[in-house]
């Protein structure tokens, strides 16, 4: 079984990909649909920003990884409606059956992730996308968006199951300080992607991408999806809500799939570029990850305004750190928690999900690929 530590040097080995370090100054990007060159493409002329080949052709590949992570996100496919809600919609209705913490965990999951998964959507399709030149890349960025919706509709399927206030939960964003504090965080590096006059092209510029990125790989992704996750699978690890936590188990295998391509992205971009990987740089990196900690950290004392579940907001502390140190490592900063240790060890296993054997067995159909088509 792979550990978060497997997943992390595995990651680090896929990003290993074969370059020339490109010490040229920059090129204009041509991120839209007009190739400079007009001859066959060479896979060796590809870069992962501010290429001159043309972005229609897919092969000859060059990042091989990324392909690889487009054929697993296919892989992985799963649909909301396919696990079955109806022990979870049977305790929600129950006083009994869950203490009014863990209901203030499910709500404020929800809060946080209802909107998240759509910012993280137009984060891609609007902003990422066309920034980025390596077609292979592109091609599981369009994968990873349709994961996003996916993610985005299954918030919205447990929010009608349990008949939730809609408009409480998906206004959370703009209503709970520990959630809006998140997105507000998040958000600027949104909007420089977003921008419809931003482009890359000069160090500046790519500077800004660069940081983007990261802050949506391993601040985002990476880390402030963490509590959450963490607290909706200790309900199902508890027999509470396995339809949700069935659910939140697919997302994370997603979105630890979407981080780790991220952090293949990033690594790629500064062995390409390494002009951009200054200390100054490196230094700025480091307080926006610290400052994701402390945000993050604050989400958990206002989820967790008790201990509940056996777990209280001190333990996220610590979990928090690690995986800081561990997204630090992935994109070659030095730690910054020294020492710290995963108090979550379980979370490894839920990563290490195999779809036809889900740990809380509540699907309830098995997804068809196509298999009903035929040509005879
Ligand atoms: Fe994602």
């Amino acid at each position: 079984m792979l550990s978060f530590e497997d997943d992390v040097v595995i990651e680090q080995a896929e990003a290993k990909p074969q370059l020339h370090v490109v010490s040229a100054p920059p090129a204009p990007s041509v991120a839209a649909n007009q190739p400079a060159f007009t001859g066959r493409v060479n896979a060796s002329d590809k870069r992962m920003i501010n290429g001159q080949t043309d972005v229609n052709q897919l092969v000859p590949f060059k990042y091989h990884w990324a392909w690889d992570k487009y054929l697993a996100g296919c892989a992985n496919h799963w649909m909301p409606q396919e696990v079955s809600m109806s022990r979870d919609i049977a305790q929600w209705k129950d006083s009994t059956a869950l203490t009014e913490d863990e209901r203030l965990i499910v709500k404020r999951n929800l809060g946080f992730f209802t909107t998240a998964d759509s910012l993280a959507a137009n984060n891609i399709v609007l902003g990422t996308y066309r920034h980025i030149t390596a077609p292979e890349c592109r091609q599981y960025l369009l994968r990873q968006g349709f994961e996003e919706a996916i993610h985005t509709h299954a918030y919205q399927y447990i929010v009608e199951s349990l008949g939730l206030d809609e408009s409480e939960v998906f206004n959370a964003y703009q209503e709970v300080a520990s959630i809006k504090a998140k997105d507000d965080f998040l958000i600027p590096f949104i909007n420089t992607l977003t921008d419809p006059a931003f482009k890359t092209g000069t160090p500046e510029a790519d500077q800004q991408l660069l940081r983007s990125l990261i802050v949506f790989a391993c601040i985002m992704e990476g880390l402030f999806f963490y509590v959450g996750f963490v607290q909706i699978l200790a309900l199902g690890r508890q027999n509470k809500m396995q339809g949700a936590a069935e659910q939140y188990q697919y997302i994370l295998r997603d979105e630890s799939m979407h981080c780790n391509f991220g952090i293949d992205v990033i690594n790629t971009i500064k062995l390409e570029n390494p002009h951009l990987w200054t200390a100054e740089f490196r230094d700025e990196i480091r307080g926006l990850i610290q400052h994701g900690v402390e945000l993050e950290y604050q989400y958990a004392e206002a989820t967790m305004p008790r201990g509940v579940l056996g777990l209280n907001a001190t333990m996220f502390k610590e979990y928090l750190r690690f995986i800081a140190n561990r997204r630090c490592q992935q994109i070659g900063l030095d730690a910054i928690y020294l020492g710290a240790t995963n108090p979550f060890p379980w979370m490894s296993e839920m990563m290490d999900l195999k779809k036809e054997k889900n740990f809380f067995e509540t699907r309830v159909t098995e997804y068809q690929t196509g298999g009903a088509l035929s040509w005879d």
